[in-house]
Order: C-alpha cells, then sequence, then structure tokens
C-alpha cells in the first residue's frame, strides 16, 4: 500500500492539535477543517492548510458528511483521521470516504457497525465468550415484557439506549414502581439525542468500578492489547479521572480481562485502536459495557507510561503495516488524566463560556498537557467546553498523585469559571490515594468536594497567581504521604 502524503483531520480542538503534532513528525501534510467561530483556533494554525466548511454548531460542519468529503478531494488528501466524537463512529462517512479512495484511519465500516449499537454488540461478544451484564436485549420494546424481563435480572436495574453514547439515555431504576416512568423518560432522553429509543435493560452493577482496555489491531489480523485503564472516577456516567494501571488490581483478573478485550476485537475483526470497556463488581466479576472503536480521550495515559504514539501506529496500521510487535510493551510508571473544562461546578456544572484573558500551566517533564487554545481563545456555546488534559507521569501510583496536585495548583485560567478547584479536591481525598475507587466516588462525596475553599488555602492560591516564582506551599501535599 501507499504511503499516506496528505492527512485531513475530521475534527477540532486538542485532539487535532494532538494529531497534526504526530503527522508532521511523520513527515505527513495536514489539512484542518474548520467552521466559522473556529477560524482563528489552535490547530488550524497548526496544519499545513486550512480548509473552512462554513457553519456555526456541529451539525451545520464539523457532522456534516458531504462538506468534509468536498474538502478532502478539494485539498487532495488521501487520508481522513476522524479524532474522537463527531463522525469517527460514523460508517456512511466511512464508507462514503472508501467509494472515494480516501483511506479513513480507523476500523472497517463493518466493525464501527457491529459495535455500534449495545444490543447488537452484546448479541455479537457474547456468542464469541465475552461476559456481558446479565440483562434483557430482545427484539420487545413492550412495557410488559420488560417489567417480565426487569423481574428475572432482579433489581436495581439498569435501562441503557441501545444506540446511547456518554452516558446519555441511562437510568438506574429500583423498584419495579419506577420502572415505567424510569424506561420512558431513558426513551425520551434517546430519541432526542439519537433519533433511536431501544432500551436494553442490564442488572445494575451496585458501586462498580470502570476499567477498560485499550486494543489495536492491523490489518493480518493479529490483535494485542495496550494495558488497562481505570475511569472509575465519573460524573453522571462520564469520566473526570483517567489512570493507568488500574489501582488494586491483581494480575490474574487482567490478564483474564485483557483475554476478553481481545475476543471482543476478534469478533469484529478489529483493526486500528479500539477500547474494549467493562464494568468490574465489588466481587471481582466483570462485564463487557461496550467497544469504542476510535481514540479514546484518555489514550495519553496508556502513551506516558509505554512510551508509543498511538496516532503513529494509527497511520502505520491504516498503511498496512504490521504491528510493531505481537507482544504486549512493558508499562512503565504510573499516569493519571484529568480534564479541565470550562464550567461553573456551583452552577450544577453548566458551561461557562466566554475568553480565556489568560492561561498558563507549568512545564515540567513528567507533565503533558494536551490543549486546543490559548490565551486569547473564546470558549464557545457551539462545542464541547474543555480547555485541556493535563496528563501526569510518576513512578509509582503516589508519585503521579502528588504531581499532579502540583500541577493543578500551578495551572492557571482567567477568565471562564473552571473545574480547577474541583478537581484539586477529588483527586487529594485520601480515598483516591489509596485507589478505593468506584463510579460512584464522584456523588457520594460532592457537597464535599464542592464546598468553599478556605481563606488559606485562597491563600495559597492567590500567591501562586502573582508569586509564582516564590515557591507556594501546597497544601493539599502533606495528605498523601
Ligand atoms: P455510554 O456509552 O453512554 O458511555 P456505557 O455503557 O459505556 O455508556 O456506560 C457508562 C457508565 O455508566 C459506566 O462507566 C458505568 O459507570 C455506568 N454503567 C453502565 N452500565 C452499568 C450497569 N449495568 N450497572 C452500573 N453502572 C453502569
Amino acid at each position: 500500500m501507499k504511503p499516506i502524503q496528505k492527512i485531513l483531520i475530521a475534527n477540532r480542538g486538542e485532539i487535532a492539535v494532538r494529531v497534526i503534532r504526530t503527522a508532521k513528525r511523520m513527515g505527513i501534510k495536514t489539512v484542518a477543517v474548520y467552521s466559522d467561530p473556529d477560524a482563528n483556533s489552535l490547530f488550524v494554525r497548526s496544519a499545513d492548510e486550512a480548509y473552512p466548511l462554513g457553519g456555526t454548531d456541529a451539525r451545520s460542519s464539523y457532522l456534516n458528511v458531504d462538506k468534509v468529503i468536498e474538502a478532502c478531494l478539494t485539498t487532495g488528501a488521501d487520508a481522513v483521521h476522524p479524532g474522537y466524537g463527531f463522525l469517527s463512529e460514523n460508517t456512511t462517512f466511512a464508507k462514503k470516504l472508501e467509494q472515494n479512495g480516501i483511506r479513513f484511519i480507523g476500523p472497517k465500516p463493518h466493525s464501527i457497525e457491529a459495535m455500534g449499537d449495545k444490543i447488537g454488540s452484546r448479541v455479537l461478544v457474547a456468542k464469541n465468550g465475552v461476559p456481558v451484564v446479565p440483562g434483557y436485549e430482545g427484539e420487545s420494546q413492550e412495557m410488559s415484557v420488560f417489567k417480565t424481563e426487569a423481574a428475572k435480572i432482579g433489581y436495581p436495574i439498569m435501562a441503557k439506549a441501545s444506540a446511547g453514547g456518554g452516558g446519555k439515555g441511562m437510568r438506574r431504576i429500583d423498584t419495579p414502581e419506577e420502572l415505567e416512568a424510569g424506561i420512558l423518560s431513558a426513551k425520551r432522553e434517546a430519541m432526542s439525542s439519537f433519533g433511536d429509543d431501544r432500551i436494553l435493560l442490564e442488572k445494575y452493577i451496585v458501586n462498580p468500578r470502570h476499567v477498560e482496555f485499550q486494543i489495536f489491531g492491523d490489518t493480518k489480523g493479529n490483535i494485542i492489547h495496550l494495558h488497562e485503564r481505570d475511569c472509575s472516577l465519573q460524573r453522571r456516567h462520564q469520566k473526570v479521572v483517567e489512570e493507568t494501571p488500574a489501582p488494586n488490581f491483581p494480575s490474574q483478573l487482567k490478564s483474564k480481562m485483557a483475554e476478553a478485550a481481545i475476543l471482543a476485537g476478534k469478533s469484529v475483526q478489529y483493526e486500528g485502536a479500539g477500547t474494549v470497556e467493562f464494568i468490574l463488581g465489588e466481587s471481582g466479576e466483570f462485564y463487557f459495557l461496550e467497544m469504542n472503536t476510535r481514540l479514546q480521550v484518555e489514550h495519553p495515559v496508556t502513551e506516558m507510561t509505554t512510551g508509543l504514539d498511538l496516532v503513529e501506529w494509527q497511520i502505520r496500521v491504516c498503511q498496512g503495516e504490521p504491528l510493531p510487535s505481537l507482544e504486549t510493551p512493558a508499562q512503565k510508571g504510573h499516569a493519571l488524566e484529568v480534564r479541565i473544562y470550562a464550567e461553573d461546578p456551583k452552577e450544577g456544572f453548566l458551561p461557562s463560556i466566554g475568553k480565556i484573558h489568560h492561561l498558563s500551566f507549568p512545564t515540567r517533564e513528567d507533565l503533558r498537557i494536551d490543549s486546543g487554545v490559548v490565551t486569547g481563545s473564546e470558549i464557545t456555546m457551539y462545542y464541547d467546553p474543555m480547555i485541556a488534559k493535563l496528563i501526569v507521569w510518576g513512578e509509582d501510583r503516589l508519585t503521579a498523585i502528588q504531581r499532579l496536585m502540583e500541577c493543578l495548583s500551578e495551572t492557571i485560567v482567567f477568565g471562564p469559571k473552571t473545574n480547577l478547584q474541583f478537581l484539586q479536591k477529588l483527586v487529594s481525598t485520601d480515598e483516591f490515594a489509596k485507589g478505593h475507587v468506584s463510579t460512584h466516588f464522584i456523588a457520594d462525596k460532592e457537597s464535599e468536594l464542592l464546598k468553599e475553599n478556605n481563606k488559606e488555602e485562597m491563600k495559597y492560591a492567590l500567591a501562586g497567581l502573582f508569586f509564582s516564582h516564590v515557591e507556594v506551599k501546597n497544601p493539599w501535599k502533606a495528605k498523601v504521604n
């Protein structure tokens, strides 16, 4: 297969910047596509060429298949990297690219299709021996059938949109009395978010962890795993902190889960980077949740501990190259990622839009910042209000946590409200230091995490802002030692 000459990045923000970096390092030309509000963005400036899609919101720009294909044809791009979100799991887009002789840096459309639907993917992987959460994924969507099936599964149960993603269309239902209202409300949300209101039922796993495996396949049918990531710290089913290796994760359990992850990938002849997500119960039982057929937001923690560049691997696999090794690479140290958002934790985490008057991060070797904005950038209402991903590395977990606390306290954002203080409190709790994580962790502690900082803490924060050259005592440091 001919090497790729020019990649069009069908995305925006930090992930577009991140893909452009790797492509440039590999000597591949890059094209950014952008909407009107993104005209002056960092990713547009970083690319070799930029093509205006027009439009403001996602639907009229980044999600418009025809416009993006036209951009490829006009600029002569011979491959597209879709990033995550937008068109990354859109089979119509992948197929249209194929028809136009443009390579899609991702799996084949049939793999995306098979994993794109929670009902279909559950049935498929279960057939291949991957454990799935006990539940109901039958044809009938009759309320009477849901009632009978929920009773068989046993309460509490989780009603989930088959087309779901991003934690949408999901409801925990505790009693038979709540069933009908819960299902109807999940269906309503599913219809408005995905245009598909099919629901499946799963047993609700109490106080679980979210552990996922990064897998990689090549065009020769080889699939390996690149270790796990623990993404248990979530808010409303959305990840807030991600790390690898998973804390308190016995090696026997890891081997079993890794084996199931590879089986899931093999069941769709997977090529490229994918993530198999599992839910892990308190007594060590684990079940397949879903497979994401794209690069994941949290992929940098895997890169920080393996030394690999997953985007480079994606490009190489797309060019038909075999995996560099069929062995899982060794992992070194521990990496943590947090997502810094322009949002107001005190107002229910509502996006906080506006100009970023000042943005700065500490510079140090053990810290990686993936960001699509700079001082002067605007956080708009049109897209995800993420400011940056902050990824730290340490020789071991506690060192990494300590460094993360230092980096968070030295990060400065003037302008929109942010979740910085919330994150600082979260990663400085004793339970987190001990690795006692679960998907309920944030909800259980929300009021504590949202409390105003006391005066002493504020003093340190202010000192950090105005006298950043002065060594500032970190009020949270002592807790971990
Ligand atoms: P989405 O595609 O919307 O992200 P997932 O199926 O991946 O949905 O689940 C997202 C999160 O919801 C999981 O990480 C977990 O915290 C929670 N969750 C999903 N299924 C269950 C379940 N059966 N029991 C308890 N929690 C669940």
